[in-house]
């Protein structure tokens, strides 16, 4: 693991996030350091970039707490998304970082990021665990430890420290708890950064698939133009053995229409005197069949001439069947 701790920065230096006591109060934050009972665990609430300027985040957290709570930035450290440790204020200046009397006794530890919806890089985690440490077992001069590492909500009703974080602090009563909450979880948010990174072997190149070349542009000129044959002259064909273009088809020649068989039949048969006597028959016995029909319906001249059109139409059909036959 990365040594966080060696590497913190210290922007004490910096007038804006730690204004000199004579600004601050009329110079009166001062305390004792066995004044120092708790360890207090925020969050910024914030939405943390992948990649940003930290100290730039920091004056522009300390703008929202000059005008809300005092000046300079109300935490004791910050540590950013690379786990880079910043401490802000001497521990020995209390400060407006848990909203209650406890603010005179605790110091803060402030993450970036808004642990409601984010959750704190792999990189936070350590560093967090590694400053805790140094101030639960390095700093015998002031009474907090393990068990007084606490969530900012653990002080006064806020979300703060995010649910993503205040969850692994909670639990914390000794190292070995705070190894288990803060060690080995998580993601990396900048792996390259961590000791022992291996550069990630890039993949076989693939075997190389020979691509079929297109086949080359001819000049237009060197075209092969395939050879001319003369064209075959049409073969002599008698005239009548002509086969003639659809274009030019005769036109059908006209056929007799035909007539059914039993048409003809009938009109052999009435073409006798036999048959045209039939037909008499027929004519002059239908004749009196309707008029006797007519005398029950005198009043209907529809039926008379009804009876009329009938032997008129079956002269007609006798003279049209007998053709040859002079109607008589
Ligand atoms: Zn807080």
């Amino acid at each position: 693991m990365k040594n966080y701790l060696a590497e913190a920065i210290d922007l004490t230096g910096d007038s804006y996030l730690n204004p000199v006591p004579a600004v601050y109060d009329n110079g009166q934050h001062p305390r004792n350091i066995n004044q120092i009972t708790s360890i207090s665990i925020h969050h910024d609430a914030s939405f943390r970039e992948h990649d940003y300027d930290s100290v730039a985040r920091y004056h522009s957290e300390a703008a929202g707490h000059y005008s809300r709570l005092g000046p300079g930035l109300q935490y004791h450290y910050k540590i950013d998304n690379v786990g880079q440790i910043f401490q802000i204020r001497p521990l020995t200046t209390w400060l407006y970082s848990v909203g209650s009397f406890e603010n005179v006794t605790t110091m803060a530890i402030c993450l970036d990021g808004n642990f409601e919806f984010q959750q704190p890089t792999r990189e936070q985690l350590e560093a967090l665990y590694q400053l805790i440490e140094n101030l639960c077992t390095q700093h015998p001069e002031f009474p907090a430890t393990w068990p007084d590492v606490r969530s900012h909500n653990d002080f006064s009703a806020t979300a703060c420290s995010g649910a993503n974080l205040r969850d692994r602090i909670l639990p914390i009563q000794d190292q070995v708890s705070a190894q288990a909450q803060l060690l080995n979880v998580g993601e990396y948010d900048w792996p390259t950064y961590q000791p022992g990174y291996q550069v990630p072997t890039p993949p076989p190149p693939a075997v190389a698939v020979p691509v079929k070349t297109p086949d080359p542009i001819v000049p237009a000129s060197t075209v092969p133009t395939p050879p001319v044959v003369p064209a075959t002259p049409p073969p002599i064909v008698e005239p009548d053995k002509q086969t003639p273009c659809a274009s030019e088809a005769p036109s059908p020649a006209p056929t007799q229409p035909t007539t059914p068989n039993w048409m003809q039949q009938l009109r052999d048969f009435f073409g006798t005197t036999q048959g045209r006597t039939v037909l008499g028959v027929l004519a002059t016995g239908i004749a009196p069949a309707l008029m006797y029909l007519q005398h029950f319906q005198t009043d209907n001249a529809l039926l008379a001439a009804a009876v009329l059109a009938a032997v008129t139409l079956l002269n007609t059909v006798k003279d049209a069947l007998n053709p040859n036959v002079p109607n008589k």
